[in-house]
C-alpha cells in the first residue's frame, strides 16, 4: 500500500510503497478516508526526533473495514464506518475493558508503535473502535480524536458549568477544550495566547474572550472575569507553565494538565498549598470520550465545520505537513489517501 513514511528529522515524509497492515486476533483493517495532521507529529519530526526511520504516523483517522483476517468479531461487518482510538490494547485487561486502553500494559500506538493513519490502510482493535452513524460525515470522523482530547481534559475538572474558566495556549488541544467549556455552561471561556491567529480561532471555537498572553495574564482575566479562574486548563506543554498557572491561582482553583511536556518542570508548593489548589494530570482519552463526541457531532450539537481547512492528496501531503510547521491560518488538515 502507499504511505507517507518518516525517515529523519529535516526531510519531507516520503511517499512510497510499504507492507500492507495484517489484522491480528480481534483487529480488523480499515481503508484510510480521511487522517488529519496532528501537532504531535510535526513535534516527533523535530529536531531531537523521538520517532523511529520508517514511521507511518497518522492518529486522527477514519475509514471502513475491509477484512478482518481469521476471526470476524461479534457485531461488525465490511464496510462499517468507523473511527478508532489510535490504540492496539490486548482487549482484555481491566483497562480494556473500562474503555482506557492507554493503561493497558502491552498497548500499541497506531500512527507511532505499528503504522498508522498517513497509508491507505491501517488496522484496528475492534474493542477500541466506535461505529460512525450515517450523519457523520469522514471529515467529522477525522475530528474526533482532537475533540476527544479536549473532553477528556475538561471532564476531569470537578463542573465548568457556570465556572470562570482560563484556557493557556490556543493550539489544537486549547481550541478543543475551549469549544467543550462552552458546550457545558462555562460563565467566562478565556483563553490566554500569543499569537493573534490562533486566538482568533479560539473565538470561533467558544472563547468568550482573550487574553494576551505576554502581558499581565491574572489582571487581565481579572478585568473581564471581575473574579480570577475557578479552573486552569494548561494547554501548552512546556516547563513553567505549570507554575504560571499556580502563580494566578486564587483560593480553591482548579488546575487540570492537558498539555503534554517531556521534560522536567518545577513550582512552588508552598503557593499552591495556600491557595489550596487542586491539581490534575489528565492524558488521552477514554472510548467514552470517543463515543460522546460521536454522539454530539451525529446530532448536530456541535458546530465543527469550520475546523478543517484543507485537504490533500498524497502528491501534496509532505509539502502541506512541512507548511504546518510555521504560523498559518490553517486549523486541521486532512489527508485524502485515495483522491
Ligand atoms: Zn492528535
Ligand atoms: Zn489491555
Amino acid at each position: 500500500m502507499k504511505a507517507a513514511v518518516f525517515h529523519k528529522p529535516g526531510e519531507p515524509l516520503a511517499i512510497e510503497t510499504v507492507d500492507d497492515p495484517k489484522p491480528g486476533k480481534g483487529q480488523a483493517i480499515i481503508k484510510v478516508k480521511h487522517c488529519g495532521i496532528c501537532g504531535t507529529d510535526l513535534h516527533a519530526t523535530e529536531e531531537h526526533s523521538t520517532a523511529a526511520d520508517g514511521t507511518v504516523m497518522g492518529h486522527e483517522f477514519t475509514g471502513e473495514i475491509v477484512d478482518f483476517g481469521t476471526h470476524k468479531p461479534e457485531g461488525w461487518k465490511e464496510g462499517d464506518r468507523l473511527v478508532s482510538i489510535p490504540f492496539l490494547g490486548c482487549g482484555e485487561c481491566i483497562h480494556c475493558h473500562m474503555g482506557r486502553p492507554w493503561n493497558c500494559a502491552t498497548k500499541k500506538i497506531i500512527g507511532s508503535d505499528v503504522p498508522g493513519g498517513y497509508a491507505e490502510y491501517t488496522q484496528v482493535h475492534l474493542n477500541e473502535a466506535i461505529k460512525l452513524p450515517d450523519s457523520v460525515s469522514w471529515q467529522e470522523g477525522a475530528l474526533v480524536e482532537p475533540l476527544a482530547v479536549g473532553i477528556h481534559g475538561v471532564r476531569a475538572a470537578s463542573s465548568v458549568e457556570g465556572k470562570n474558566v482560563l484556557i493557556i495556549g490556543a493550539g489544537p488541544i486549547g481550541l478543543a477544550t475551549a469549544l467543550w467549556c462552552n458546550f457545558f455552561g462555562a460563565r467566562h471561556v478565556v483563553i490566554s495566547e500569543l499569537d493573534q491567529g490562533r486566538a482568533d480561532m479560539a473565538m470561533r471555537f467558544g472563547a468568550t474572550a482573550m487574553v494576551n498572553a505576554k502581558g499581565d495574564v491574572a489582571a487581565q482575566f481579572e478585568q473581564i472575569a471581575g473574579a480570577g479562574p475557578d479552573v486552569i486548563f494548561e494547554c501548552v506543554g512546556i516547563p513553567g507553565m505549570i507554575g504560571q498557572c499556580v502563580m494566578m491561582a486564587p483560593y480553591g482553583c482548579e488546575v487540570v494538565v492537558v498539555g503534554f511536556c517531556t521534560h522536567p518542570d518545577t513550582f512552588m508548593p508552598a503557593v499552591a498549598m495556600a491557595q489550596e489548589v487542586t491539581m490534575k494530570f489528565v492524558i488521552a482519552y477514554t472510548k467514552d470520550d470517543f463515543q460522546f463526541v460521536v454522539d454530539m457531532i451525529a446530532s448536530d450539537r456541535i458546530n465543527i465545520d469550520h475546523m478543517v481547512t484543507d485537504i490533500v492528496g498524497f502528491e501534496e501531503f509532505p509539502d502541506s505537513f512541512e507548511a504546518l510547521r510555521n504560523p498559518s491560518d490553517q486549523c486541521k488538515v486532512l489527508l485524502d489517501p485515495f483522491s
